[in-house]
């Protein structure tokens, strides 16, 4: 079996919810971090013990219990939010990885609870603890799973192609920075005075030390020649 399709049903076998408790940003990591043997058949607590064994049975290893460092097997839970208490800081949405949180900044926020997998991301996030999690009163299936995959890769894609157009957006504001630079440099350097020509400062000063001179020399002159006679 070539490892894409180990993968492939390595994915298959988990639940989509990529609620990160198995210590990987999402099931795809934690998929891989399996076929390249770097990680456990018992760190994912949604897909519980059902799960450890599929992966068991796929990948021929012994069943493990699962690891308690990663929470927990808890029947499937949904978020639901406060509204009268939201204060629409859209935190949860950014959290949410499977865009199950509708509404917009300064506006109240709800949860879809056919689309939410309660993996709880968005508890922590929200400033006023306004979202709790209940008990879905239904079990997660095998077509919930895909829908999650789906909404979370779609997710994916359109957050790297935000990010795409931002670094695009920087590096032609950096283009336009450096032309203008350039532009100023090309510019003719403006006049410069050199060591020999003197400021208007020092002209203005020599041209009253020379109105003073003369004043003295006059003033001594008419000294010298004693009082003019009437
Ligand atoms: S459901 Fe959660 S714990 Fe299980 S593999 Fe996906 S992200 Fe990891
Ligand atoms: S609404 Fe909250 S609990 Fe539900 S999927 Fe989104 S982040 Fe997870
Ligand atoms: S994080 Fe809390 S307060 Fe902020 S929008 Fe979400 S539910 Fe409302």
């Amino acid at each position: 079996m070539t490892s894409k399709s180990l993968l492939q049903k390595i994915d298959a076998i988990l639940p989509q919810t990529q609620c990160t408790k198995c210590g990987y940003d999402g099931c795809k990591p934690y998929a891989q971090a399996l076929v390249q043997q770097e990680a456990s058949i018992n760190r994912c607590p949604p897909g519980g013990s059902q799960g450890i064994q599929q992966l068991a049975t796929l990948l021929q290893v012994p069943v493990l219990p699962l690891d308690p460092e990663c929470g927990p097997e808890i029947p499937l839970q949904v978020a639901v939010i406060d509204e009268a208490h939201c204060i629409g800081c859209t935190l949860c949405i950014r959290a949410c990885p499977v865009d199950a949180i509708i509404g917009a900044n300064k506006f109240m926020h709800t949860v879809d609870p056919q689309l939410c997998t309660g993996c709880d991301l968005c508890v922590a996030p929200c400033p006023v603890d306004c979202i709790s999690m209940v008990d879905a009163n239904r079990t997660w299936t095998t077509a919930d799973a895909n829908a999650a995959r789906d909404r979370h890769e779609q997710r994916a894609a359109r957050l790297l192609k935000l990010s795409l157009q931002e670094e695009a957006r920087l590096n032609q504001k950096s283009i336009q920075t450096a032309t203008h630079s350039e532009e100023l440099a090309s510019l003719p350097t403006p006049p410069q005075p050199s060591g020999n020509e003197k400021t208007a400062e020092q002209l203005k000063k020599e041209a009253i030390a020379l109105a003073l001179q003369r004043a003295r020399e006059r003033r001594q002159q008419g000294i010298k020649k004693g009082p003019a006679t009437p």
